[in-house]
């Protein structure tokens, strides 16, 4: 009994697997004939043809009036709308929430920004704003909402994906808070809560440039410094999803004393804080940003503050990279984002620190994506899960 039933399930996984390849394929190559896409996907002309021919009974694939060039038969070529299926991605941030309507390209469609403050953005009124977004940029599309396959929500903290439980967020001052429960009752729609650099190097992992990178790796420098790893294009989590989270790996026991209660953690040389606290040893610095100009000014006390920054920027990407020999890394957060030169500072330093084995193995790439990775990573991630589950249950 046992066997049949897991041999079933094995059937089941194998067909939305190449269900997923098959529209994944179409989607990058299109419009593309069945016996191409049969050769890309290395699956029999039958099989191929059986489940291009399940995508049209659902709509998501289409034949359309061309037909293939060159020797041999012609053939009729299959196209797919990007928007037959939209995703929505939210970024719930201490300041805003930011949701989006992202197509089967990862295109923003249209999005909405709304300001929170900390006292006011308890879960219930950030489930109901972020209901309220979703209604109106559904309507603003003149389509009902259940037609949505699912909301991906990335915030700042240690989330339970599969709990959808948002465990610690020190940013919202959220604990233990059913988030994605209590949206999904608002919504009725399928709720996906991740932690917001792990669906940002989602996002980035398939911008742009960079469409079939499958082993990106993405640091965060800011407020907080955190890392993420993006394996075979699916989000690398460890076993509590907390893998990735680099500041608080130790670099000198003799350290100074990091808000986590040990010493000399990567995170008390770079964040802003850090630097801050520095800095006050000669002078009150409002920012990070006043930080640079007084470097900018000649003073070298800045220059030093920073430079040191950098080279722990450095440290952290060379520890990276020894440890998950990544082939591209994004270099993001307010550090490097909004202060011209810092990513060229720390550029050159990992050439400094990168070993002969991995010199020349990877690609350290600033964000592409900008402010909308969050949201477009975070809608990747409900379209992902949805694929893996099969699209045609619930439409
Ligand atoms: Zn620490």
């Amino acid at each position: 009994m046992f066997l049949i039933s897991s041999e079933k399930r094995d059937q089941e996984y194998i067909k939305k697997k190449n269900q997923m390849l098959i529209l994944e394929m179409i989607r990058k190559h299109r419009p593309i004939s069945r016996a191409e896409l049969a050769k890309r996907t290395q699956l029999s002309a039958t099989s191929a043809g059986r489940i291009v021919g399940e995508l049209m009974d659902i709509g998501l694939v289409k034949e359309t009036d061309q037909t293939s060039s060159g020797v041999g038969r012609k053939a009729t070529l299959l196209d797919i709308d990007p928007q037959s299926i939209l995703s929505v991605g939210v970024e719930v941030d201490r300041n805003v929430v930011l949701a989006g309507l992202i197509d089967l390209d990862g295109k923003v469609v249209a999005e909405r920004h709304q300001s929170i403050d900390r006292p006011s953005a308890q879960p219930e009124a950030v489930a109901v704003l972020i209901a309220g977004m979703v209604a109106q940029l559904a309507e603003a599309q003149g389509m009902p909402p259940s037609k949505l396959i699912g909301v991906g929500v990335g915030m700042p903290g240690i989330v339970d994906t599969q709990g959808g439980i948002v465990v610690f967020s020190a940013q919202l001052g959220w604990r233990n808070e059913r988030f994605a429960s209590l949206l999904e009752e608002k919504l009725g729609l399928p709720v996906v809560l991740d932690n917001d650099l792990k669906v940002k190097a989602l996002g980035e992992s398939s911008a742009g440039s960079m469409p079939d990178h499958g082993k990106t790796a993405l640091i965060s420098i800011g407020s907080g410094l955190g890392s993420a790893l993006i394996m075979e294009g699916k989000i690398y989590r460890g076993a509590g999803n907390m893998a990735g989270e680099i500041g608080h790996a130790t670099v000198d026991p003799n350290g100074k004393l990091c808000e986590c209660g040990k010493r000399g953690c990567l995170q008390t040389y770079i964040t802003d804080v850090a630097m801050l606290q520095e800095a006050s040893q000669i002078k009150p610095v409002s920012g990070v940003n006043e930080l640079f100009e007084l470097m900018n000014a000649g003073e070298a006390w800045a220059f030093n503050i920073i430079d040191r920054a950098c080279t722990y920027a450095a440290i952290a990407v060379n520890s990276v990279v020894c440890s998950y020999n990544p082939d591209s890394i994004i270099l993001t957060g307010d550090f490097i984002d909004t202060n011209p030169g810092a990513f060229e500072t720390v550029l050159g330093k990992v050439r400094d620190f990168i070993g002969e084995p991995f010199a020349g193995t990877f690609e350290l790439k600033r964000s592409e994506l900008g402010g909308k990775s969050v949201m477009i990573g975070a809608a990747k991630l409900v379209l992902q899960q949805r694929l893996d589950r099969g699209l045609h249950e619930n439409r």
